[in-house]
């Protein structure tokens, strides 16, 4: 049986996966803001130190797999914050944990969202998270809008982990992201609360091929099969479990 360390095990999909993998059998580190084996605020460096630290102690023989699944919705202010939280924790962590995933050939599950592809490649925030600028990135999204700063952040952690996939691999960590749509967890009902962006994720679901919104064990079962065995040569992918609806909209994009 593993161990995995997973970041926003306390609600939504990283709840669910949590489950998931305990009734594997295998073992788990969950560090989370609220609840979990490590209080960490990921936004900050003292959160991401403690829960490297935590993690390092837990688990001093290595690790199978690692999931920075926190994240925070667009509605989040201010904007740094999503910017700190969905990208620069969680490439912080995984390369502070590289050589204890290296040593047991182990693997990163990055959670991105079907909306990482809404926002261009050569936007500057995308670029500054990239250049691993976090003053910068998070000056420059303050001036912007929600949608920016969380498809952005998605977007620059799929590049991220594109990027670093060959030395990854080399060095024996394999690395994937899985891009969830619309999940019913307690950031998408925030979401749909919201006032700005409450109406237009109501119509995007009705929109959704498949229909509707996934559950949370949806988006877990997708993951757990990317972090086990069976998916040991899938290296570098972008898993979309999102009814349909990157298809949709980037039909000839792939
Ligand atoms: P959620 O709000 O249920 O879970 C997020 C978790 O992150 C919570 O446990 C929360 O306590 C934790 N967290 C938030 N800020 C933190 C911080 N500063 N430090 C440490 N932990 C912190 O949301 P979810 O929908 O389950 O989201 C999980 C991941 O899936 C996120 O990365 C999100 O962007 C991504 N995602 C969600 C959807 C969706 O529709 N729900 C779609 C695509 C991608």
């Amino acid at each position: 049986m593993g161990v995995y360390a997973l970041t926003g095990g306390a609600t939504g999909i990283g709840a669910a996966l949590k489950r998931q993998l305990l009734e594997a059998g295998h073992e788990v580190i969950s560090v989370d803001i609220r609840e979990g084996d490590i209080i960490a605020d990921l936004s900050t460096a003292n959160g991401r130190q403690l829960a490297v630290e935590g993690i390092r102690a837990r688990a001093p023989q290595g690790l199978d797999g690692y999931i920075p699944c926190a994240g925070l919705p667009p509605v989040a202010k201010p904007f740094s914050l999503i910017a700190k939280v969905n990208y620069f924790a969680a490439v912080e962590t995984v390369a502070a944990l590289r050589d204890l995933l290296a040593s047991k050939r182990g693997t990163v599950l990055f959670v991105a969202s079907n909306s990482a592809p809404m926002i261009g490649k050569d936007d500057p925030f995308v670029q500054a998270c990239l250049a691993g600028d976090e003053a910068a990135a998070c000056a420059g999204i303050e001036e912007r809008d929600g949608h920016s700063a969380y498809a952005g952040s998605k977007r620059a952690l799929v590049q991220w982990m594109r990027r670093n996939v060959v030395e990854y691999a080399r060095a024996g960590v394999r690395l994937n992201a899985v891009a969830p749509g619309i999940t019913q967890t307690p950031l998408t009902e925030r979401v749909m609360a919201d006032a700005q962006f409450g109406d237009a994720m109501k119509q995007f679901a009705e929109m959704v091929p498949w229909g509707g919104t996934a559950q949370p064990e949806q988006i877990a079962n997708v993951m757990r099969f990317m972090l086990g065995e069976e998916a040991g040569f899938v290296c570098g992918s972008v898993f979309f479990v999102d009814g349909g609806s990157d298809a949709m909209l980037r039909t000839d994009d792939f």
